[in-house]
């Protein structure tokens, strides 16, 4: 039993620390004028370096008031493999600091500061709404829910293990939506106050593969990030 929770929770925490922006290169016939060169990982760093420098400390700043006791000085840095595919992701160190990576290939494919202020912004917020550690969460409520349940129909030891493995991730996905809605939320509001259009920098949903609603997909239509987006900063 133990060892069966532990897979489960193991293999719900390979996707659940890797909160992934998009994953895919928008394909050819979407863009088939010009495709950006790829960045260097140093070029990308240099890119992104004015940025962080403007975006890092209202991070900090807003994690600090709205959290109590959580690391808030984020890391931000470029994925140090340089062929990755367009992504961002939010992990948390071994010492507890916050660190939020981008690949070469999504700074290069950004169009403006702004949306990489918002990819940068959304990240943050993922940390200090805890998201990482609520999902985990999810996913052992679903990989104990199943697992009692699976037990208690007699399953035996490898049934169990299959059993626990889906409900880790049904359970890691069942907020993960409401999730990356909160966090373009929150995300909105740190960009604008590093000084960068948040409406500007969600225009980036609009060049990726629309998840569409998926029924236990990990993000939402990117219309309805969009409209989340130019509702928070209308209040602002
Ligand atoms: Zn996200």
């Amino acid at each position: 039993m133990r060892r069966s929770l532990l897979i489960a929770l193991t293999a719900s925490f390979a996707f659940l620390t890797a909160c992934t922006t998009t994953t895919t290169t928008p394909t050819a016939q979407s863009a088939p004028q010009k495709k950006a060169p790829l960045l260097s990982v140093s070029q990308a760093s240099s890119r992104l370096a004015s940025i962080k420098a403007r975006v890092e400390p209202v991070a900090e700043r807003e994690c600090k008031a709205r959290t109590k006791g959580m690391n808030c000085d984020f890391l931000i840095q470029i994925d140090k493999k340089a062929d990755a595919p367009p992504n961002a992701y939010q992990t948390v160190s071994k010492s507890g600091r916050p660190m939020i990576t981008f690949t070469a290939a999504l700074v290069s494919d950004a169009r403006n500061n702004d949306e990489l202020a918002f990819v940068m912004g959304h990240e943050a917020a993922h940390h200090m709404m805890g998201h990482i550690g609520r999902q985990q969460n999810d996913a052992m409520a679903g990989a104990v829910i199943v697992g009692i349940l699976a037990a208690a129909a007699g399953a035996d030891a490898s049934v169990l293990d299959a059993a626990m493995d889906v409900g880790a991730t049904v359970g890691a996905r069942a907020y993960s939506k409401n999730y990356e809605l909160e966090a373009d939320r929150l995300g909105t509001i740190v960009t604008h106050r590093a000084g960068y259009n948040p409406v500007r920098g969600a225009e980036y949903f609009t060049r990726i593969p629309d998840p569409g609603n998926q029924f236990l997909g990990t993000h939402p239509p990117n219309s309805q990030r969009i409209a989340v987006v130019k509702q928070t900063a209308a209040k602002l």
